[in-house]
């Protein structure tokens, strides 16, 4: 009788983030299994998703008992029968683990779908079994993946490519990157995403690629083209998704797709970055630039940066495309002795076709009457457009600019009294609503201050901004004689599922003459007949705290001008129209000329003398508690515990501390949502090495320091906002 061997695993669960569980657990299982195995164990009463992490050469020793037999250690429920995850993926995890300072669990299994942490061991067989009759085989021998369909050859478009794109390519051939493609709004980006992503995987039949998109459901144009692309080459199955907008068991097929290496391509948001790709060999960071590449919850990491490190683990190429680079990212394609050119730039500056960038017009608004919502110019050009039968976008940067209820007489504001925001007018239903704490009350019949029954909204939102733009347009006619058609698209419009793709489509059709919304318009669209496009109101982000607001707003209206003119049979001249109160502003000299190189060089050197991101490097530490002082207290403590450490220790600690600066506690600028006040503590470090080993030691003390009344707390490493 063959002698009962035990397996002593080391598995990762997904335990609460500052529970003392944080590391992997021990399991006893009788059949051998290989790290990256998915498991069901036990830990007190309840049912568990576990990832193998280690396989132990013998028991922990502190779990032998006196006569070296091992103690309580529990057996695994079941093997859930899929391919482990491969070695490369579970470096990965812990790479973001320790980068992101959170435990290894928590990012390992919020890695995965979160379906898989429900389904038991039968359940999973059924699953998998749904799964294969899809319309690709598997080669038994030799493992490689055969569309049914593969009698198309080679190179699946009549594209003629451009020469810049010709070029870009064969760069992207003969160097390793990672890549920055800095490519102008139309000049063919997607296409050489398309045509690098073709050629990988052609050249290798189980190669995979994954293509990031900042947010995918406004851009469902990609996966369209990605589809109509790849689909007819390698099945239907071979383009899968991976956003949030998908259900649990949708998000398990694409993920099971991917795992098992018949899905080929993957498309999708940040999250797609933790996909299980065995055979991954391109990975493409869309509009690299935007800041959702960066998570604002649980583990706070950054899509864009961590594709740069999973490219390297995975020997496969990095590709962050944009019009408008990150700072960081351009500062790092930079030659020269500094960067080490860690980054290949790749340019392509012209549009495909004829069709011109657009032409930037300044309205200097302190030349207009005081109130002017709209300038005469704007409106004239507008009017313009609809009378020969093309499409304008109006725009708003909703921040700071929501209607707000304000009374005159007392100068009451429309408080949120759970949160430090003002509450939003909402006209259609007539209610106040925070946008922070949802809290929703109708707005009162006269100012609750001061009894005046005269209370007006200041500013204004999309809402006011379509109806006045119909009130002004009212006359003007189509070249069919009809009247202006408006339509809107901002967050409130486009709530309902679906609604978004509808209203888009609409514009596609030539059904809008003017559309009006938020940035979220301003994004991505491949609209063919906008000639004009025109930001109302960009000017309260040029004096913002936030280091990076400058940036931001150049990003995000030159994105917004990529919209207009796409169109070459258009011949006319596009039009991106801005009205400022500072139009001799830098930033706005730099748009005009369409110059986001000079624009990136005078920033990156304010950056540089104030040693900010990307020539140092920061981390943010949040407490949240019922008033500002505990939360304060909490974090002054945590500082001053870790100071004490340095001194009393001359040796390597101290060392560290002297390129690290630990600020005191402030409160956050949104201070206060949900009475829940927040406050925060920023750590700068000229060094990347030193931030981090001083946040592994910082920590341990955090743990330590008393909690009573802190609600949370969460490091934020490399934050977007200061
Ligand atoms: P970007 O991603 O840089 O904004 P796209 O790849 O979307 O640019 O290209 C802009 C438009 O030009 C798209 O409609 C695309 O189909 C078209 N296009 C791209 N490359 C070519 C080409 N080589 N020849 C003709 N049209 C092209
Ligand atoms: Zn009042
Ligand atoms: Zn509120």
């Amino acid at each position: 009788m063959p002698l009962k061997q035990t397996h002593w695993l080391s598995i990762l669960v997904q335990t609460p983030v500052h529970s003392k569980l944080s590391q992997a657990l021990t399991y006893q299982s009788p059949v051998a299994l290989a790290p990256g195995a998915l498991v069901r164990v036990t830990l007190g009463t309840r049912e568990l998703l576990g990832v193998v992490w280690q396989v132990l050469k013998e028991a922990p020793p502190e779990m032998l008992s006196r006569d070296g037999k091992a103690v309580e250690i529990k057996p695994i429920s079941a093997d859930l029968g899929l391919t482990p995850l491969s070695d490369t993926w579970r470096q990965f995890i812990s790479f973001a683990a320790i980068y992101y300072q959170r435990s290894l669990g928590e990012v390992a299994l919020s890695a995965l779908p979160p379906q898989l942490r429900t389904l038991d061991a039968t359940q999973m067989q059924r699953r998998l079994k749904k799964q294969v009759k899809s319309n690709t085989t598997i080669d038994p021998n030799t493992g490689e993946i055969k569309p049914v369909n593969n009698e198309n050859e080679y190179l699946a478009t009549s594209v003629k490519l451009t020469s810049q794109q010709l070029t870009v390519l064969a760069d992207m051939d003969s160097h390793d990157g990672p890549f920055l493609l800095y490519g102008a709004t139309g000049s063919g980006k997607t296409e050489v995403y398309l045509q690098a992503a073709n050629k990988v995987l052609q050249s290798d039949k189980k190669a995979q690629v994954l293509m990031m998109v900042p947010e995918i459901n406004l851009t469902p144009q990609l996966e369209e083209r990605v589809r109509e692309r790849f689909c007819p080459l390698f099945g239907d199955d071979a383009v899968v998704s991976m956003h949030s907008g998908m259900t649990n068991p949708q998000r398990l097929k694409s993920w099971l797709a991917a795992h098992d290496g018949r899905a080929r391509i993957v498309l999708g948001t940040r999250m797609a970055i933790f996909a299980s790709m065995p055979h991954l060999n391109l990975i493409v960071v869309d509009e690299e630039h935007d800041p959702s590449y960066k998570s604002q919850d649980g583990a706070r990491y950054s899509a864009r940066d961590l594709a740069v490190y999973r490219g390297k683990l995975d020997n496969a190429k990095v590709i962050l495309g944009s019009a408008t680079p990150s700072f960081e990212s351009w500062h790092h394609s930079q030659s020269g002795a500094e960067t080490q050119g860690r980054y290949k730039r790749l340019s392509m500056l012209d549009r495909v076709g004829s069709s011109a960038l657009p032409e930037v017009v300044l309205v200097n608004m302190a030349h207009q009457p005081k109130k002017t919502v709209v300038s005469p110019p704007l409106l004239a050009a507008i009017a313009e457009r609809i009378r020969r039968g093309e499409q304008s976008i109006i725009f708003l940067n909703r921040r700071g600019y929501a209607p707000v209820l304000h009374c005159a007489d007392c100068g009451w504001k429309s408080e949120c009294p759970h949160c430090s925001a003002y509450r939003v007018f909402h006209k259609i239903d007539r209610t106040l609503r925070c946008h922070h704490c949802g809290f929703t009350e109708r707005v009162p019949r006269a100012c609750p201050a001061c009894g005046n029954t005269d209370i007006n909204p200041i500013g204004r939102g999309t809402e006011q901004l379509e109806e006045h733009l119909a009130d002004l347009l009212r006359d003007v006619k189509r070249p069919n004689g009809e009247a202006v058609r408006i339509a809107r698209i901002d967050a409130d419009s486009t709530k309902l599922k679906g609604a978004l793709q509808q209203q888009l489509a609409q514009v596609h059709a030539g059904e809008v003459d003017v559309l009006v919304g938020t940035q979220m318009i301003a994004k991505g669209h491949d609209f063919r007949n906008i000639t004009l496009v025109a930001a109302v109101n960009p000017d309260t982000a040029l004096f913002s705290s936030d280091f990076r607001a400058p940036e931001r707003l150049f990003a995000l209206l030159m994105q917004a001008a990529g919209r207009a003119g796409r169109d070459a049979a258009q011949g006319g001249q596009s039009e991106m129209w801005i009205q400022t109160q500072h139009p001799q502003h830098p930033l706005y000299i730099a748009l005009k000329k369409h110059d986001y190189a000079g624009f990136a060089k005078t920033q990156l050197k304010d950056r540089e003398a104030a040693m900010m991101s990307p020539f140092g490097y920061s981390a943010l530490v949040r407490a949240e508690a019922r008033t500002q002082e505990v939360a304060q207290a909490f974090l002054n403590t945590a500082r001053e515990t870790i100071l004490a450490q340095a001194k009393s220790d001359n040796g390597s600690q101290n060392d560290m501390l002297q390129l690290v600066s630990v600020y005191g506690a402030v409160p956050m600028s949104m201070q206060r949502i949900a009475n829940v006040e927040r406050a925060q503590m920023l750590i700068e470090s000229s060094s990347r090495k030193a931030l981090q080993q001083f946040l592994q030691q910082w920590q341990t003390v955090l743990h330590k320091t008393p909690a009573k009344g802190i609600i949370r707390w969460a490091v934020d490493v490399d934050p977007l906002v200061i």
